[in-house]
């Protein structure tokens, strides 16, 4: 993870309560400490909206689309927090300004905003409803989070129009509605024109079915899409009634026609329509490309460790490999049968041209499951002076990881993907 943009984020946060401490420390502490409350809460909202925008090159100061993801969460939480603190330690002006009735209608809208805020930021907040095991469809979840934009019209609506003291320095006030004005645009933009303008249009080439995995291959029509091997995007096929996008990793190198192909395992409701929905010829759209887990050349020693649908990063790692990749590589594929393991022939003929790179499948209910022990076992070199890139449930992750801290092979560093998003 890439610290710069969650301090940036911090930063903007803290400098804007400091600004609004600042500028109301003559009207008395609470005014002055509401004030700062509310200007952070305004900062951090207008902030989450920006990055849900999804603006070019700023995820790579998060590390990654998944981790500013993680970071507007963030910042949607502690907003939330802050605007509780705003609509507690409520700033007190009596006697300093001169009350409107625009001034006493925003005061009124602020309480709107803050129970729509917590309903939704709520929502959005618990994935899983607690001590069940059931989650929140994600298009409710998705359609509810739309609304956060709306909300937040209404919190600017509320900073701009509060009644304010005549002879306040108007600093604050300038930065909080360049902060309303750009999070609204986010905003906009998220909702009614990302969704024309950056999608790329293919054309889906073969579909072939590998038990609940599904193998797209498809072509592109008209702007090519430029992506580096392990990246993703965002698919849909609006033709098909499978409009609502969705993330997948490009499981293929970059190729000179820009071809690609996807492997796309039934998880939920979309995922289990798509074999049903989609034929060769269908137009297919995609956004993208995102993320941060690619391939790095300057690691000598690398273990490549996949769970399940996780082989889909290292299918394109592998076959962008070069004759100048002189790196030792262990790519290990934690399955539960063999028969899961769809791409083990593509991989092996990998292996047979990169003398360098060993491939190991291990099929949970075959061989056993795969442990620390095993995986150390496996690679032909110490993990303590390697590196491990993980891509697959978390669970198996935490647990290798942590066995192989127990047994004095910590790797030197851990990267993984997480195929999550809220
Ligand atoms: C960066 C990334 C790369 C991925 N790469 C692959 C891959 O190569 N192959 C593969 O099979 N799967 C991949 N996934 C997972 C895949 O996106 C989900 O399995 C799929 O979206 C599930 O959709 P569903 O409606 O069928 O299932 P649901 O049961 O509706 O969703 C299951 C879970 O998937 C997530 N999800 C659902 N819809 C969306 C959406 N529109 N956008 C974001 N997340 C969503 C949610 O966390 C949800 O809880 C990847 C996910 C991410 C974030």
């Amino acid at each position: 993870m890439s610290w710069t943009g969650p301090i940036l984020a911090t930063l903007a946060v803290l400098a804007t309560a400091a600004l609004g401490l600042q500028t109301y420390a003559p009207y008395g502490t609470t005014t002055a400490v509401g004030v700062a409350l509310g200007a952070g809460s305004i900062t951090a909202m207008s902030l989450a909206l920006m990055l849900s925008a999804r603006p070019p090159r700023v995820e790579r100061l998060f590390g990654g689309l998944d981790r500013m993801y993680g970071v507007h969460k963030w910042l949607g939480i502690a907003a939330l927090a802050l605007m509780i603190g705003h609509n507690t330690i409520e700033p007190d002006l009596e006697g300093f300004v001169r009350e409107t009735r625009v001034g006493e209608f925003a005061a009124d809208v602020g309480e709107i905003a803050l129970n729509g805020f917590i309903g939704l930021l709520l929502i959005s907040w618990i994935k899983r409803i607690p001590f069940t095991r059931l989650e929140l469809p994600w298009p409710i979840w998705r359609f509810t989070h739309r609304f956060t934009g709306l909300l937040f019209a209404v919190a600017a609506f509320h900073q701009l129009a509060i009644d304010k003291p005549a002879d306040v320095d108007g600093t604050l006030s300038l930065v909080l509605n360049a902060l309303c004005l750009a999070g609204l645009a986010a905003w906009l933009f998220t909702q009614f024109v990302a969704p024309f303008l950056r999608p790329r249009h293919f054309v889906l080439e073969r579909i072939e079915r590998h038990g609940a995995v599904t193998e797209l291959t498809l072509r592109p029509q008209g702007r090519a899409m430029h992506w580096q091997a392990g990246q993703f995007a965002f698919v849909s096929a609006p033709g098909a009634g499978m409009g609502e996008p969705h993330p997948f990793t490009i499981a293929s190198a970059p190729a000179a026609d820009g071809s690609l192909r996807l492997g796309i395992k039934a998880l939920g409701d979309w995922t289990r329509r798509l074999p049903a929905r989609l034929a060769p010829g269908q137009r297919v759209k995609m956004d993208g490309p995102y993320g941060r887990f690619v391939f790095r050349p300057r690691v000598p020693r690398q273990v490549w460790l996949a769970g399940g649908i996780g082989i889909t990063p290292f299918l394109a790692w592998a076959e962008a490999l070069t004759d100048a990749d002189q790196q030792q590589i262990a790519l290990v594929w934690a399955v539960t049968t063999r028969a899961e393991a769809f791409a083990a022939e593509r991989l092996a003929g990998i292996a047979a041209r990169h003398p360098n790179l060993t491939l190991h499948v291990v099929a949970s209910a075959e061989d056993g499951r795969l442990t620390a022990e095993r995986l150390a076992g496996l690679v032909p070199f110490a993990l303590r002076d390697a590196a491990l890139f993980y891509c697959g449930p978390s669970g198996l992750r935490d647990a290798i990881v942590s066995g192989l801290k127990a047994m004095g092979q910590r790797p030197r560093r851990v990267h993984s993907e997480a195929f999550e998003l809220r």
